[in-house]
């Protein structure tokens, strides 16, 4: 690639909306350009890194038997009703109207879609296993899209879909992807991070996060540094709860699935001391007739902001009338998040008898004396929980396994492996027939990476006050070739030629930068954009047969014999 033919726009100054350093970068480098609110043109520049983590992804996605498809970016609605979500998504779901009126979703994740083909294409345990993928645009109305590529609401999704005859095929399937994202983290030049990201409380755990490891992340990950136990911070907190308060975790473990708390369980939630991201308490009731009515406990999590609740609304329920799921996502404008570490639809959160003590008094229950409680309410004069203070598990706690102390680190969450079991096909009835002719549930696994995302989180753990420093695989260009005064000097300008096609020839990912910049702007574009490789090509080193070469993370320049360059940089 010549310059001249290319697109580059830099700039000195970050727009005054970009808050972290790889938003800061990536739009100094010309890379996004903003739209609107959490979307971005992926400019000439980023979408050629895009490309390259595309391309690691689908190459070890290929080489680990999936099969990549596509799926539409517009989903009908029925869909999404077919297994609930349609109703628990909440705002977070795009949903848009056909001119006939009919809805549709702008799809978030394919879970839907995919069981859909599988349920009419699969049909037998012969075509068992299989696992389907694809890369394609999400949109996620973020309630607060931010930091440019790492939270937008338009973004770029690899996902991937496993389906399985039974529990040991899923775990293989699941085995085999989580290697999968090892290798390709591994390939992407990245230090990172496997964390289990549930209690593992049914036997192993169920699911895994990868996170890139920086500093900036927004995510605590809990390890031990002489073990493999690894686990992010809610995982973490609901083992150290259940080691603690074994009631309490219990009564956790129960309440997770919605309608099966009874009242001592609900007193048990109640005495658990406070953790942290605690921002609210629901107590509702399920079921049509009385003698189904049975409270249970929801927590709202993290990211929406308690002020929002209807005053209005909450007065009403001081006639110990509870909320309904679809109520809770009218007034707050979110879904209820489910309480419970072996909860795998939403991570754990635990509620605190600090949090109750400090709430209004307010009386609840179901119509049965048993069921009622006082002290409880709505927790909206909370205040914002202060993470380090409410944390109970530190640096230098015993690790679970007892082979050392844990220690924290933060990270970028950038893939994530889920088994879901039949969670979906159970819904949308997709079954096939086993070796009986008996037709059986499909189980499924699920395996996301965000594409785009990786670029923030690359950029987060690589840069320095110059920009961006791409490790190769993932970078623009792998080498740029700056000459010196090539319209002034033959030499220089045939030796240049002469090197930029060899490059080429040698499959290298070559840019010469033609564009007559003074060697000040020139350098400085290049070690913002992050090339790893910089040539320079001038005359008074090709007088000895020399050339300068220098990494990005080179304090200083090197002179290389000329024959010797395209070996280096290889
Ligand atoms: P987060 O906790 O950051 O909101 P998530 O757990 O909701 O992410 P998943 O549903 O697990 O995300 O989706 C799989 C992957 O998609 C995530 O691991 C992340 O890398 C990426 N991703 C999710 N939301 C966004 C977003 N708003 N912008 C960019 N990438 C995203
Ligand atoms: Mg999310
Ligand atoms: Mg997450
Ligand atoms: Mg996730």
């Amino acid at each position: 690639m010549r310059a001249t033919r290319f697109f580059i726009s830099t700039l000195k100054e970050a727009p005054a909306d970009a808050e972290i350093v790889s938003h800061k970068l990536m739009m100094r480098a010309g890379m996004i350009k903003r739209l609107g609110s959490g979307i971005y043109n992926y400019m000439p520049m980023g979408l050629r890194i895009i490309r390259k983590v595309e391309n690691i992804i689908r190459e070890e996605m290929n080489r680990a038997g999936a099969i990549e498809m596509l799926m539409p970016v517009v989903q009908p609605a029925e869909l999404w009703q077919e297994t609930g979500r349609w109703d628990k998504m909440g705002p977070e779901l795009m949903r848009v109207k056909d001119r006939h009126g009919r809805d549709y979703i702008i799809q978030p994740t394919s879970e839907e879609a995919i069981t859909d083909v599988v349920r009419s294409e699969i049909r037998s345990y012969r075509q068992l296993p299989v696992n389907f993928y694809h890369i394609q645009t999400k949109f996620r109305d973020e309630r607060r899209p931010r930091f440019g590529l790492m939270r937008g609401r338009e973004f770029t999704m690899k996902d991937a879909y496993s389906f399985d005859r039974n529990v040991e095929g899923l775990k293989q399937s699941y085995q085999i992807m989580y290697d999968a994202y090892t290798r390709i983290f591994q390939r992407f030049g990245l230090q990172f991070r496997a964390v289990a990201a549930d209690n593992g409380a049914i036997g192993g755990s169920g699911s895994h996060e990868f996170h890139v490891i920086a500093e900036t992340g927004e995510d605590a990950l809990v390890y031990c540094p002489t073990s493999d136990y690894a686990a992010n911070m809610e995982a973490a907190e609901a083992i150290a709860l259940s080691a603690s308060r074994p009631a309490a975790s219990a009564a956790l473990t129960k309440t997770a699935t919605p309608g099966k708390a009874k009242c001592e369980d609900v007193a048990a939630l109640l005495s658990i001391p406070l953790q942290h991201t605690v921002k609210s308490i629901v107590l509702t009731v399920e079921g049509e007739k009385e003698e189904d009515k049975q409270v249970w406990l929801l927590l709202l999590r993290g990211d929406h902001e308690l002020n929002e609740v209807k005053t209005s609304k909450v007065a009403g329920l001081a006639n110990y009338r509870f909320a309904t799921e679809s109520e809770i996502v009218e007034w707050f404008g979110t879904k209820p998040g489910y309480l419970g570490p072996i909860n795998t639809r939403k991570p754990v959160n635990v509620v605190a008898d600090r949090t109750v003590a400090n709430m209004a008094d307010f009386v609840c229950g179901a119509n049965q004396a048993d069921f009622h409680f006082t002290g409880a309410n709505w927790g909206r004069d909370l205040p914002e929980p202060v993470v380090a203070d409410l944390r109970n598990v530190v640096d230098g706690d015993p690790s679970p396994d007892g082979k050392g102390v844990l220690a924290i680190q933060r990270g970028i969450e950038v893939g994530h492996v889920f088994q879901l079991g039949t969670r979906y096909s159970e819904d949308m009835k997709a079954t096939f027939l086993d070796e009986n002719g008996k037709p059986q549930l499909l189980q499924m696994g699920c395996y996301g990476i965000g594409v785009t995302r990786i670029l923030g989180a690359a950029i987060e753990q690589n840069f320095d006050d110059k920009g961006i420093i791409w490790p190769t695989a993932i970078a623009p260009f792998e080498v740029v070739i700056c000459p010196m005064g090539m319209d002034r000097s033959e030499a220089v300008k045939a030796e240049t030629e002469k090197l930029y096609q060899a490059m080429l020839d040698a499959g290298i990912d070559v840019i010469l930068d033609d564009r007559g910049e003074r060697p000040g702007a020139m350098f400085a574009d290049w070690e913002l954009i992050g090339v790893p490789h910089r040539v320079v090509i001038g005359d008074r080193g090709l007088k000895e047969g020399k050339l300068e070469y220098v990494g990005r993370r080179d304090t200083e320049a090197t002179n290389v014999p000329v024959a010797e360059m395209l070996a280096l940089v290889q």
